[in-house]
């Protein structure tokens, strides 16, 4: 089968969806591999180290998208940027790639349309064998790590306690909201800067992985349990809301830099950040709210902007893995990677909705949408336009 990967489309994006070393690992699969040429150049990977790892460099995307049996992708595959690269996918085509369905269900059915096999990464099950091919994981310890870099540079303070002649000055407190991948990424990457941190979360049972990279755990006790199972948080109670609230507007005005990532079900944003909180925040504190993707924890964010609010500066950084793509494209690559060859055999790769991973994740079809999530949410947005 022929595996074809060409340049994204999503403004702002700068990653690839292989790099060479996996380029060598899937021709060493039995997979042919070409590559449009330039696609990797904004990662840092150029054509030259492509063709050392023996993939095809083609300049025509569109009859490299029709030839491909499988097309590699960060982003869904969308008509922008002068191409139709949506179009140009045929129904024997299998799209493998971050395609986030519930975000943008219409996508999903225009990509349905073109009657190509679509699986989404992001939309594997949390399990062991999985984890490997979990972007959503990869994707989100980049955004975690860069969030507390960006924090770093806009604080007006050191992070770390400094002891000098002048004197000692104390290390800033870094308070963490939602402590699953971004979350504990974020709280170790501020602990190694030197940080005094600290974070909460609605499923009690990260309390023991908060404290394991040397944070302290902030709990609230809740009514009802939060936890949805497969490690993912429902919303809470209104009563469950307001305890969580008195904590916090006491936390927030105790830290420097506070680091937000809840999602629920890990696609959207609760709003848990109020403007009254912001208001209890000291000036020159920063907010760097990692769920702006899915609209934002913080009423005040704006996302893809930065406000200030009497002094406290608010952060909403949209697609934090795209700032740092060398990595974050091998990360990914090698998610995808681990995918298709957990599936293939002799350079094949082979379609089955029954397994646990593949059904999870297999998005279209023959024409369909058969994600149960990503067709409830479709028929949600029809029902809207039509009342
Ligand atoms: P996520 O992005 O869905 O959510 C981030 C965190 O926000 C979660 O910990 C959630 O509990 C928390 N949250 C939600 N609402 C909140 C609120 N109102 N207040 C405070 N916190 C709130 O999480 P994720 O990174 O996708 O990870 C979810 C779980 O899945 C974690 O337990 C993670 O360890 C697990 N996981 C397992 C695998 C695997 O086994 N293959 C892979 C990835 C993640």
């Amino acid at each position: 089968m022929k595996i074809a990967v060409v340049r994204e489309s999503r403004p702002g994006e700068h990653r690839v969806a292989l790099v060479p070393e996996s380029c060598e690992k899937l021709r060493r699969a039995g997979f042919g591999v070409a590559i449009e040429s330039g696609a990797g150049v904004a990662a840092g990977y150029d054509d030259d180290a492509y063709r050392s790892a023996d993939a095809g460099i083609e300049t025509d995307a569109e009859s490299l998208v029709q030839s491909a049996d499988i097309l590699l992708t960060v982003n869904p595959p969308a008509n922008r940027d002068g191409r139709a690269a949506l179009d140009w996918i045929n129904p024997s085509t299998i799209v493998v790639g971050s395609l986030m369905p519930l975000r943008d269900p219409r996508q999903m059915e225009a990509l349905a349309k073109r009657g190509a096999t679509a699986f989404s990464t992001d939309s594997i099950p949390r399990t062991t064998r999985a984890q490997a091919m979990d972007t959503l994981s990869s994707m989100s310890s980049v955004s975690g790590y860069k969030g507390v870099l960006l924090a770093a540079v806009a604080l007006p303070k050191y992070l770390p306690m400094l002891s000098s002649a002048a004197g000692t000055v104390f290390a800033a407190r870094v308070f963490v909201i939602g402590a699953a991948v971004a979350g504990l990424q974020a709280l170790a990457t501020a602990k190694r800067l030197g940080a005094t941190v600290s974070a909460t979360d609605v499923r009690p049972e990260v309390q023991e992985q908060i404290e394991s990279v040397g944070a302290r755990y902030v709990g609230v006790e809740l009514k009802k349990d939060a936890s949805t199972g497969g490690g993912y948080a429902g919303e809470l109670s209104e009563e469950d809301r307001e305890r969580q609230r008195e904590m916090l507007l006491d936390e927030l005005a105790k830290s420097d830099v506070v680091i937000t990532t809840a999602l629920i079900g890990g696609v959207f944003a609760p709003k848990i950040i109020t403007r009254e909180m912001v208001r209890s925040m000291r000036p020159g504190s920063i907010i760097v709210d990692l769920a702006a993707d899915g609209g934002g924890n913080c009423e005040l964010s704006v996302p893809g902007e930065d406000v200030e609010v009497r002094g406290v500066r608010v952060m909403a950084p949209l697609n934090l893995p795209a700032t740092m793509p060398e990595h974050a494209s091998l990360l990914f690559s090698r998610n995808l990677t681990n995918f298709v060859e957990a599936f293939s055999k002799e350079g094949e790769f082979e379609v089955d909705a029954d397994d646990e991973i593949q059904g999870e994740c297999l998005i279209a079809t023959d024409g369909e949408i058969v994600h149960d999530r990503t067709r409830d949410a479709l028929r949600e947005l029809v029902n809207e336009a039509t009342s």
